[in-house]
Formats: structure tokens, C-alpha cells, sequence
């Protein structure tokens, strides 16, 4: 008999609601947190200016109408303090400190095929049992540091953004570098430079950002939206991207120039990343159309920054707009007309190495006191990779793994019985509202583990052919769009060495739902339920 009957690894949005989940269905349920504190994302990326970049009334659970009802935020779009303490108190309202054991990191899984349950080893040198296991490790959580000549010699600090100090840090005088001009980079550079006494933001790819116009919510505004917020959720259910966003439903090269200009100022001054890329139906499917669209937000780089060189630098060229996660900024691009900020291209300089007193590129030196990497993540398949997951036969998933994530509906690797990823590869995941895809796919692993318990079968697994139907689907759809053309962390590119597979599902969050739901239906189609 096994000590748990489901084991959950993380305790971020997938993990604290898996602990609900399987709870509210009658079963034991742990799940074992490597941090100090819940929260994920929220708990570890705590660098200043981080912040969501969906809109609280989305970025947040629906399973419970009432805490959706009292639970109140502040501004349009979080930062992340708000977001932390909104997952602490989700785990305090519905009790489930106790099902959670904090600074604990799993470091290996095996699956004992005589027992039908998994042995799961522990950094305390704990083994626990449980007949299924989940992943909720995150889809960005495997942080990740450029490997740079010479930084164990540098006499200042460094820091990465998702292992920020929980103290804060002060800049306060200091000359400071940051490393990477991506959603974080974009995000933390301004909160720096306004400290700093000068700021160099070393950039390899320029990329493009839309402005938030992030606002304190107004509490009449609250009140109406809340009075609907069931069909609304359901709206968000079934749309594309997991927020309902109203588009024009047409493609921009359809349309008379002057009227698209219009339409994407209207958005524009919106805010707002997916109802502006969601302006047009061709915009990622066809190179003309996106590059109408890049060729507007270019023009608003070229207003706001001062200096046309700098202005020319940071103009992004390298990729279609949307093909690379969109970043959201109020006020980045406006940072470069500060004096104390410079911009330092390490695409045509690359980075050499790190000496005591600073960095040196194949151009120049900058003598820094502290380093900032705002270089992202091993993403969608680190953190899992990061652990010694066997399966039947003992094989590891490392090596299942070797040419690319893979998994049956994004959510089962074929070969690893009753293993379930939250937001796998092969899932809408990291392209969609997160929380609401975390809240379809816990819900649908609980379902699928209620069904095999009720019918007395030990074992769930996915049958290879449908793996690699499902696999050939997700590179089918992605291959129709522009989005494998980027470098981007979305196919590996940013990870030295790492296969270059497209994961994400971008055939949308309904319809994903929706086969996920007749796959249920017709009995756990491809599926072997033993
Ligand atoms: C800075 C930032 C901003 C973001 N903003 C948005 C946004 O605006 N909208 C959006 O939809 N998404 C956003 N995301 C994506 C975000 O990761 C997800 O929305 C969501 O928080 C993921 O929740 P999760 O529980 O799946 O994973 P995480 O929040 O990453 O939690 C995973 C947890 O698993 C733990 N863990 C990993 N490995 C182990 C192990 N071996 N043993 C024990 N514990 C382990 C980690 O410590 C972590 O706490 C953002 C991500 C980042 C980094």
C-alpha cells in the first residue's frame, strides 16, 4: 500500500491546486515544495518591477465562484507581492498548509512497476510512495545562467532575477548591468535605472514590447464585472488564448492601411499584449501582415526614444512580432533618454569574459559593481529534466526526452505509468493565461485518476502511437504559423545545445479543452488503463 495516493512535485499555481484538487476528490495528496514558501513563480521572481502580464480578473482561479467574489486586486495587472499574497491565501482559506511540505526538492522518481506506484526520493533523504505522480515543477522555473568567462572572479555581486534576494537589494549609487532584454529584462531595467548611478543594459536581441497602462482598479468597475464573472470565466474557457479578447476578425492585409493604423492605435493605447496581436487574424500566420504590425510598434520606439542611434538599436528585426513571448513595459523604451543609461549591443560585441571590476565585449569594457541576469529559463522541460524520473523499465524521461519533450495530450510521457505533467509540452501552456490552462489540466489529470481508481485499474499510461500522433499535431500546427521562425526560449533556442523541438499546443485553449474532453469521453482514447 502506498503512503500517498497522489504526490504533487511544486507548489506554485499547479501544485496548490492540484493539493485541493485531489483532496476535495478523497484522496491523500502531498505535495513537496523545494522553496520556503509557496507561490512559484510568484515566491521565486521576486525582482523589482515584476509583474503580471494578464490581467488580474484573468490571472487568477475560477474553481471557487466565492473566492473569486472576495478576493480583491488592486491594480489592472498585479505586481508580484499582490500575486504572493493571493496564492498564501488561497492555501490558508482552503486549508492546505498541512498537504504541503515546503523546502523539500524531489530529487529522483522511480516507478515500481510489481507495486504500481512511484518511489519518490527526497533532499532530505526522505522515500515516499504514491500511486500517481504529478509534475506542477513549472514551465519556467529551471532558471538559467549564461556561462561567462571569468564571472566566479568578479568583485562585485550578481544576481539572477528568478533567485532575487528576498531582502531586496540597493543599487544605490552603483554602477550595474543587466543581462537580457526580455519580459524580466524589460521589466527590472527601469526599476534599476531610477536607483543606479548608471545603468548599462547589455542587449542581444532588441525585442518588441506594447504598454501595459496598467491602473488601479476602480471598485464600481469591480462590482459590475464581478455580478458576471461565471460567464465570463466560460467565455475564457472557451477562447483561443485562455483571456477573451475581442478581435477584429478580419486579416489586416485586407484592410485600408489608414484603417489598421487606427485600429492598432486604438490598442495601442488600450494596452495590452493579446488584444493588440489579436487584432487581426493573419498577424501570425502571414510574414506581410506581421511585419505591418512590427512596422507600427517600431514607429512608437522611434517617437519615444530621443536619440535616433539608440533609438535605431533598439528597433527589433531578428523575428516576426509574437513569435517571442511579447513583453509589456510602461516606461522601458523611455528609460534610454535618461542620462544615466546606456545601451550596449552584445549582439555584434558579444560578451568575453567577466574580470573583478567588470565586463569586457569584443568592443569595450564597463566597469560595473554588480550584474544582473535577466536571462530566463531552461523552459517547459528543465525542471523536470533536472530530476532522475524513471520509468517502466527503468527508462529515464531525460532520455525519452533526449530529441525533445514529448507527451500524450500535453499532459502524459508514453512509457512513464501514472505520470502526469501540468502544462506539459505539447500543451497550450506557456501560450495561454496560464492559471486557467493549470486549472483545465488538474482538473482533467483528477478525472482521468478517479476514473482508473473507480474502475479498479492500477496504472494509467499513454499509448505510444498516440503520443506520436499528438506530437506530429502540435508540429503541424505550430509549422502553419511564423512561430517556430524566432530564437526563442519557446523552441529551446536560448538553452546551448538543447534540441530545437516547437512544444507549446497553439492550436488553442477551447479547442484543446475540448479534445481533451472527448478523449475522456470515449473511455481514455489512447490510453492503456491496466
Ligand atoms: C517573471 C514571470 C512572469 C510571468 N507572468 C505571467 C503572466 O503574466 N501570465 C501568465 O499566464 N504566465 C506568466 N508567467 C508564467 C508562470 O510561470 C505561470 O503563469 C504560473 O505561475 C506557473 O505556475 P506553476 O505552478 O505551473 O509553476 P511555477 O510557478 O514555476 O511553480 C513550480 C514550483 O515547482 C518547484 N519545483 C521545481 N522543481 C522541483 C523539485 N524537483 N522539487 C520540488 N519542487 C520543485 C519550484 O520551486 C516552483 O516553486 C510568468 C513567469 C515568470 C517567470
Amino acid at each position: 500500500m502506498a503512503d500517498l495516493d497522489v504526490a504533487v512535485i511544486g507548489a506554485g499555481f499547479a501544485g496548490v491546486y492540484a493539493v485541493h484538487a485531489f483532496r476535495s476528490a478523497g484522496l491523500t495528496v502531498r505535495a513537496f515544495e523545494a522553496g520556503s514558501g509557496i507561490g512559484g513563480t510568484w515566491f521565486w521572481n521576486c525582482y523589482p518591477g515584476a509583474r503580471c502580464d494578464v490581467e488580474s480578473k484573468d490571472y487568477s482561479y475560477s474553481f471557487s465562484p466565492e473566492l473569486e467574489q472576495d478576493w480583491s486586486w488592486s491594480e489592472r495587472y498585479p505586481a508580484q507581492p499582490e500575486v504572493l499574497r493571493y496564492l498564501n491565501h488561497v492555501a490558508g482559506r482552503f486549508g492546505l498548509w498541512p498537504d504541503i511540505q515546503l523546502d523539500t526538492r524531489v530529487t529522483a522518481a522511480a516507478w515500481d512497476a510489481r507495486r504500481s506506484q512511484w518511489s519518490v526520493t527526497t533532499d532530505d533523504g526522505q522515500q515516499r510512495t504514491a500511486r500517481f505522480l504529478i509534475s506542477a515543477v513549472g514551465c519556467l522555473s529551471a532558471y538559467q545562467v549564461p556561462s561567462l568567462p571569468g564571472l566566479e572572479t568578479f568583485a562585485g555581486r550578481w544576481y539572477h532575477t528568478s533567485r532575487w534576494p528576498r531582502d531586496g537589494v540597493d543599487f544605490t549609487g552603483q554602477r550595474v548591468g543587466v543581462i537580457g532584454t526580455g519580459s524580466t529584462g524589460i521589466q527590472i531595467a527601469p526599476e534599476i535605472a531610477a536607483v543606479a548611478e548608471h545603468l548599462y543594459v547589455f542587449q542581444r536581441t532588441a525585442n518588441f514590447a506594447v504598454p501595459n497602462r496598467n491602473a488601479p482598479l476602480d471598485p464600481d468597475w469591480e462590482r459590475a464585472f464581478k455580478a458576471d464573472y461565471r460567464s465570463y470565466r466560460k467565455q475564457a474557457q472557451e477562447s483561443f488564448l485562455g483571456v477573451p479578447i475581442t478581435g477584429t476578425g478580419r486579416p489586416a492585409l485586407a484592410e485600408p492601411p489608414a484603417e489598421i493604423q487606427r485600429t492598432l492605435m486604438e490598442r495601442w493605447q488600450a494596452g495590452g499584449g493579446m488584444p493588440f496581436l489579436g487584432a487581426y487574424t493573419d498577424v501570425l500566420v502571414d510574414r506581410a501582415a506581421n511585419e505591418i504590425v512590427a512596422e507600427f510598434m517600431r514607429d512608437r520606439i522611434r517617437e519615444t526614444v530621443t536619440d535616433p542611434a539608440v533609438a535605431g538599436q533598439l528597433l527589433p528585426r531578428a523575428y516576426p512580432v509574437g513569435a517571442k513571448r511579447l513583453c509589456q513595459s510602461d516606461d522601458y523604451f523611455a528609460m534610454f533618454n535618461r542620462p544615466n543609461v546606456t545601451l550596449a549591443d552584445i549582439r555584434s560585441a558579444p560578451v568575453t569574459a567577466v574580470s573583478a571590476r567588470g565586463l569586457h565585449t569584443a568592443e569595450s569594457y564597463y566597469e560595473l559593481d554588480a550584474l544582473v541576469f535577466a536571462t530566463g529559463f531552461d523552459a517547459i522541460s528543465g525542471a523536470l529534466n533536472r530530476i532522475d524520473i524513471r520509468g517502466a523499465g527503468g527508462a529515464a524521461l531525460s532520455d525519452a526526452w533526449a530529441a525533445g519533450p514529448r507527451t500524450y495530450l500535453g499532459v502524459v510521457p508514453a512509457g512513464f505509468p501514472n505520470l502526469f505533467v501540468v502544462t506539459g509540452p505539447g500543451s497550450p501552456s506557456v501560450f495561454s493565461n496560464m492559471v486557467l490552462s493549470i486549472e483545465q489540466h488538474v482538473e482533467w489529470i483528477r478525472d482521468c485518476v478517479l476514473h482508473a481508481v473507480g474502475r479498479g485499474h492500477a496504472t494509467v499510461e499513454a499509448k505510444p502511437s498516440a503520443e506520436d500522433a499528438w506530437m506530429a499535431h502540435v508540429t503541424e500546427v505550430a509549422y502553419a504559423t511564423l512561430f517556430p521562425l524566432a530564437d526563442s526560449w519557446y523552441v529551446g533556442a536560448n538553452i546551448p545545445g538543447k534540441p530545437r523541438v516547437f512544444t507549446p499546443y497553439l492550436g488553442g485553449v477551447g479547442p484543446y479543452r475540448a479534445r481533451c474532453d472527448a478523449v475522456a469521453a470515449a473511455g481514455y482514447e489512447g490510453f492503456v488503463l491496466g
